[in-house]
């Protein structure tokens, strides 16, 4: 599609306060995209830069797919938008409908929200209130992980893991413990897919049982791939186990699914990629190919059916968002959905992931480099941080694959990698040779 030229980069950055951004740094030297197509995004001096991290881990189909794009402009034409509350329109349906059918087998029931932020304390609020609605009301303490992230809104960065999120931000949920993360460098190092040691870790479940009473834990979330902290994949027998020892003591498990869902590891869901499943799964991200802002919550059948008592005019569950199910954002998740299934984009991650580890661990003997962690179609490259300025070092590998026509993402001193499905062998080959160039240039 051409691009529409007509919105030149305004001379004036200073009134957007940018998210999760460098602000003064970006302000002195901007870094603008201004069109995007496939696996390329188009800068606004006219260059063409390799999308390896599909924007935010979400435009899992690559851009400008054109059966998305005219879904979009058809329903957005014909009917823009629809209350939310007690009323419906027919894309909605379809939408949860599709989604069930391509989620693993407990999972029949589809609670929108707009964001991956939005799905977690959607996801916690669930579990609390399934909790009560069962005869459970006491059991309203929730259990996070360390290096966790589950987006930004208070119940996310409590139940959360990263300090930074969390420690400017005054009082957070009260009643939360954390789970200890599964990074064990010692152990587990330069490893393909699931590391051998860590386990043992989800045994701090009981720990935290042990301390409050399970009659005071409603919920226990985790991403089952830890992504913005770095890529970590969960140890050999570890998802089984905290399974284990929440059904044991009445507690639900929660997956953060809103990276690895929609094909990231070669599978609908990491629960089926993993084969562990919990009680709900939050989404968002990949859903709407990032097009159009959504996110959905996962529920089984026994979590929404302990909703559906009493009075049929009553409401069942006093929760939900103004552009729940919105038509234009159903309309993109339909035509997402579809392109995936189509275009078989979930086969063809699981079949490229072979190509895509060798090309990530092939980057082991570079300069810095003290782990690579790789699966499906995501992969981490660990840096050394130089000691009296972390981070500097891949916020600078990040701007100098930038200069070479390459889009990869930094968080702390690791380097994060997840391009959109659609990327051939020859863009894989392109990605992890720039990187090899920047990282053997790197101070
Ligand atoms: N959960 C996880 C696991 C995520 O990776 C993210 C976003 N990276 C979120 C929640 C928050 O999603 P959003 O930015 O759409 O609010």
């Amino acid at each position: 599609m051409a691009l529409d030229r007509s919105n030149p980069v305004p001379n004036d950055l200073s009134a957007f306060w940018m998210p999760f951004s460098s602000n003064r740094q970006f302000k002195k030297q901007p870094r603008m995209f201004v069109g995007a197509d496939k696996m390329h995004y188009t800068t606004a001096d006219g260059r063409q830069v390799l999308d390896g991290t599909a924007g935010l881990w979400c435009c899992n189909a690559g851009h400008n797919q054109p059966r998305i794009v005219e879904a979009i402009q058809k329903q957005a034409a014909e009917m823009d938008y629809a209350p939310a509350f007690q009323m419906g329109h027919p894309k909605a349906f379809e939408l949860a409908n599709r989604l069930r059918d391509m989620a693993p087998k407990p999972f029949e029931h589809v609670f929108y929200t707009n964001s991956g932020s939005e799905s977690v304390e959607t996801a916690l609020k669930i579990a609390i209130a399934y909790q009560r609605a069962i005869g459970q009301g006491s059991r309203t303490r929730l259990i996070g992980r360390e290096r966790g992230y589950h987006g930004v809104n208070f119940g996310g960065i409590s139940v959360g893991g990263i300090v930074n999120n969390r420690k400017v931000f005054g009082s957070l949920l009260t009643g939360v413990d954390h789970l200890p993360h599964t990074h064990l460098p010692d152990q587990n190092r330069f490893v393909k897919g699931q590391p051998e040691h860590g386990a043992h870790l989800a045994e701090e479940l009981e720990r935290i049982v042990a301390l409050h009473g399970a009659e005071t834990i409603a919920a226990c979330i985790v991403e089952p791939m830890a992504g913005s902290t770095g890529v970590l994949m969960p140890p050999k027998g570890y998802l089984e186990k905290l399974r284990e020892i929440c059904t044991k003591h009445g507690i639900i498990l929660i997956f953060d699914e809103v990276i690895t869902g929609f094909g990231r590891l070669g599978s609908s869901f990491a629960a089926e990629h993993y084969n562990v499943m919990p009680d709900l799964i939050t989404t968002a991200k990949g859903l709407t190919n990032g097009v159009i802002p959504m996110g959905a919550v996962l529920a089984t059948k026994e979590i929404h059916d302990a909703f559906m008592t009493g009075p049929e005019h009553l409401i069942e569950l006093f929760h939900g968002y103004t552009y729940s199910g919105n038509p234009v954002a159903s309309a993109a998740g339909l035509a997402t959905l579809e392109t995936y299934k189509e275009d078989g984009l979930f086969e063809r991650a699981a079949e490229l992931a072979p190509y895509w580890a060798d090309g990530v661990h092939s980057l082991r003997d570079c300069p810095h480099v003290i782990d690579i962690r790789s699966e499906g179609l995501i992969g981490a490259i660990e840096l050394e941080p130089i000691a009296s300025e972390p981070t500097k070092r891949a916020f600078q590998a990040f701007l100098d694959c930038y200069d070479k026509g390459v889009l990869i993402r930094t968080t702390g001193d690791i380097i994060a990698m997840s391009p959109p499905l659609i990327i051939s062998k020859s863009e894989i080959d392109q990605l992890f040779g720039t990187l090899r160039d920047v990282l053997q240039n790197l101070q």
